[in-house]
């Protein structure tokens, strides 16, 4: 191979990032990677002997491609929500509590729903930020392959920088499909993880963290409340 062409090969290497990561990519690059995707799948379910002429199955290939791009992990080639902040000027001082979060993902290990919801609650410093904004923030990094405890990390930093907030608590309730379709040991209602992030007053108070998830209406664990 000419120099050149090995230039180009390298030129050419796509840009990668984590499965909860996210990159920059341009519309044309998505439509040809939702048209490579859907070869593939093809290709995927051609060895999986499924025939192509199943009615059902025939356009599943596309269907599938346009699913992932455009919709499970989108988070992924989307640019970050924008953050409408409003000056505190009431010097608010309390919790601000938003309960109810939908979390809808995929996780990074076995590409099976990850569903729940998330509460995330604040102590506002200069800034108060829209109320729907939160929604978006967390439907950004769910909407990627991703770790419950990287996504509620990953959520907590981003909001952190943004808000830069005198506290800040996310906790994240979610089933996860991997789980529950494979059979794994577990009532399937009681199989749910639970996980936190807590900044700035929300990481060194505990009386503060009890108020918090009591808010959040849920039960404070024995480790919360030492
Ligand atoms: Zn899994």
């Amino acid at each position: 191979m000419s120099t050149n062409g090995r230039q180009r090969l390298v030129e050419e290497k796509p840009k990668m990032a984590d499965a909860n990561g996210n990159i920059a990519i341009t519309t044309a690059e998505l439509a040809q990677m939702e048209q490579e995707l859907e070869q593939h799948f093809a290709a995927i379910m051609s060895i999986l002997r499924i025939d192509p002429a199943d009615p059902n199955s025939a356009d599943t290939p596309k269907r599938l491609a346009r699913m992932w791009i455009r919709e499970l992990f989108r988070g992924r080639y989307e640019p970050p929500p924008r953050c409408t902040l409003f000056p505190n000027r009431r010097k608010v001082h309390g919790l601000v509590m938003s309960r109810g979060i939908e979390v809808r993902s995929i996780c990074s290990h076995h590409w099976q729903p990850i569903i729940g919801q998330c509460v995330i609650g604040y102590i506002p410093g200069d800034f108060i930020i829209g109320l729907s904004k939160l929604n978006r923030v967390v439907e950004w990094f769910s909407r990627r392959g991703q770790v419950q405890e990287e996504l509620t990390e990953q959520i907590a930093d981003f909001l952190q920088q943004k808000l830069q907030p005198k506290a800040l608590g996310i906790v994240v309730v979610c089933r996860h499909y991997c789980v529950i379709l494979r059979g794994v040991e577990g009532d399937e209602e009681q199989a749910v993880m639970v996980t936190t992030a807590w900044r700035g007053k929300l990481s060194e108070d505990a009386q503060l963290r009890e108020e918090f998830l009591r808010l959040a209406g849920m039960e404070v664990p024995d480790y919360v409340k030492r």
